[in-house]
């Protein structure tokens, strides 16, 4: 099985209590292709500029993503600052910087049209739904989003919601974007502009995932799986989207969806998530072997295991 992941590429600046990092390798695409890589075949489709070197790109090819649907254009990468210096769970944005994603195009390589499974990374909602309209076969589609499109592309996010099966957001998004502080009360809202499932992402505290009644046919009470304590978080950017390419990774590397996939899922979303914020940028993402992911997918049910 393979997934179809489009999303940014971005140089990022981050600080954290632990450091800083100057314009370190980032964006929702690469941390979540470098995770699903783990479990299946990854084919991206994004842009960057001139500044983007073949180092940069080997970053992803020596995890055999595929990437030929990167785009090559004229001016600089997408670039975005943020700081965690209050609150590890919640980004601060300094500062975003589009870039070569002001006249980006999305276009999806012939060899990619046969991708089963399709992620909807953060970028705008207008090229999220531009990629999902030209990959009308897949089985199943995920998505993600922020606050900044939540704000600032409301309309356009409404469109692509509808288009997605799957959509993987954290507390303070949900909340937003349903307009409601309760989360259960949230969580019903946003799938009702779409989603069948949603999964909410609770930072250090894990996740939940949400059914619309009768989807998948699994019945609707939510299920929530811990997330590992971890004594140094170094850098909790790319997270998110490595939570999300643990959890559609897993599905994709699967025969069947059922409740089961579904909650194992939510665990290996934990063990990728929470892989990435032990180091600053994708280092930690980067070299890890299914050993490790395994062993610590263990830990997990350990820490939650009754018997
Ligand atoms: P997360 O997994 O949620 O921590 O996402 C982290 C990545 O999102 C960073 O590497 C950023 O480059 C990227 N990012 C931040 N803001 C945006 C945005 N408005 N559009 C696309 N990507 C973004």
């Amino acid at each position: 099985m393979s997934i179809l992941a489009v999303g940014s590429i971005a140089f990022d600046s981050i600080a954290t209590p632990a450091g800083r990092a100057e314009n370190v390798l980032g964006g929702s695409a690469t941390y979540f292709s470098l995770a699903a890589s783990y479990f299946t075949d990854v084919r991206v489709v994004a842009v960057v500029g001139e500044d983007f070197t073949a180092e940069n790109e080997q970053v992803l090819t020596k995890r055999g993503v595929d990437t030929r649907g990167i785009e090559h254009a004229k001016g600089k990468t997408f670039r975005w600052g943020g700081q965690y210096l209050e609150n590890l769970n919640e980004a601060k944005t300094d500062f975003t910087d589009l870039n070569v994603f002001e006249n980006f195009q999305p276009r999806i390589p012939a060899e990619y049209r046969d991708s089963q499974f399709l992620f909807l990374g953060n970028i705008h909602p207008s090229l999220q739904a531009a990629v999902r309209h030209e990959m009308d076969g897949v089985q199943l589609t995920g998505g993600d989003t922020m606050n900044f499109w939540i704000q600032g592309s409301r309309k356009e996010l409404m469109e692509t919601l509808k288009l997605v099966n799957v959509l993987l957001i954290n507390d303070g998004e949900a909340k937003m974007l349903a307009g409601e502080k309760n989360l259960p009360r949230a969580a019903q809202k946003v799938l009702s502009l779409g989603p069948q499932a949603l999964v909410i992402k609770h930072g250090e505290y894990g996740a939940t995932i949400f059914f619309r009644e009768g989807a998948f046919g699994i019945g609707r009470h939510p299920f929530r799986a811990p997330a590992l304590p971890i004594e140094e978080v170094k850098d909790p950017t790319g997270a998110g989207d490595s939570f999300a390419g643990g959890f559609m990774g897993y599905i994709a590397s699967q025969e069947q969806l059922n409740r089961e996939v579904l909650k194992r899922a939510l665990f290996y979303g934990g063990v990728m998530g929470s892989f990435a914020v032990e180091r600053f940028g994708t280092e930690r993402m980067q070299s890890l072997t299914r050993e490790e992911i395994e062993a610590r997918f263990q830990v997990f049910r350990e820490l939650t295991h009754l018997e």
